[in-house]
């Protein structure tokens, strides 16, 4: 359980997305929207979560960065191909461009003062693309040998296996060398940036984890812990070890 006895819990900002109004007086109306799982995850880990809207302005960004510990880049959108030169491929999905520079200044202006960051499925892809990297825009074209990473299963529900690369900090964090995980995804980490590390391996190749060589505290997974919990309570520790982060960070 958290430590109840810390001065001030952290303060863990989550990116969150856009979505439109489908229907009723509000049709078209775009709203902010995050899933609940993240919120449940930070909170049962000891940090106080906040949606982070998606901003313009660099100079608000910061000062947006400043007022928190951590930073979660959530999942969502596919993340714009021309961001690693590529034109889109048919089976590209939605874009949104806003939130793809939003992101990525938050990432920068987050590793210029030091704050842990957690990417989370799309999280975990941007953190590649802004390191220099680039990603397979559809599996199903573009890597034909993939296993299904599109799980019609409950989120909740388990259904690949990953292996942990050894002496890493997701194993290290993790403690085994073989976790099974859920899978929403139908991009992925084609090149892997410079600066970064695999740290996770689904068995067709494809990268499910990834830490900075370069950052104290710099993790992203594939997958979505934060809806494992309810049946995979052991998903918490990657959420605790980066409150833990945050704590370390405070007391450089
Ligand atoms: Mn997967």
């Amino acid at each position: 359980m958290p430590n109840k006895n810390r001065e001030k819990l952290p303060i863990i900002g989550i990116s969150a997305t856009l979505i439109a109004v489908e229907s009723g007086q509000f049709m078209g109306l775009e709203r902010v929207a995050l899933g609940e799982g993240y919120i449940q995850a930070i909170q049962l880990s000891g940090g106080i979560p906040i949606i982070l809207p998606i901003l313009k302005d660099r100079a608000f960004i910061r000062q947006q960065m400043q007022f928190i510990d951590g930073l979660i880049l959530s999942g969502g959108y596919d993340v714009s191909p021309l961001l690693y030169g590529e034109e889109p491929n048919k089976n590209l999905g939605a874009l949104c461009l806003d939130r793809d520079h939003y992101e990525l200044h938050l990432l920068e202006i987050a590793r210029d003062l030091h704050k842990p960051i957690l990417g989370i499925c799309r999280g975990l892809q941007l953190i590649n693309v802004a390191f220099g990297g680039t990603l397979y825009q559809d599996l199903e074209s573009g890597f034909p040998h993939a296993l299904q990473h599109d799980q019609k299963s409950k989120p909740e529900e388990a259904t690949h296996t990953v292996t942990l690369t050894a002496c890493t900090k997701l194993q290290q964090v993790m403690q085994e060398n073989v976790i099974l995980t859920n899978s929403f995804h139908h991009q992925a980490i084609k090149d892997l940036a410079p600066g970064i590390m695999v740290n996770a391996y689904a068995k067709d190749g494809i990268i499910e984890g990834i830490e900075s060589k370069e950052d104290a505290f710099v993790l992203g997974v594939q997958w979505h812990p934060e809806l494992m919990l309810s049946k995979h309570p052991k998903m918490l520790k990657l959420f605790r070890a980066f409150i833990e982060a945050t704590h370390l960070r405070r007391t450089e």
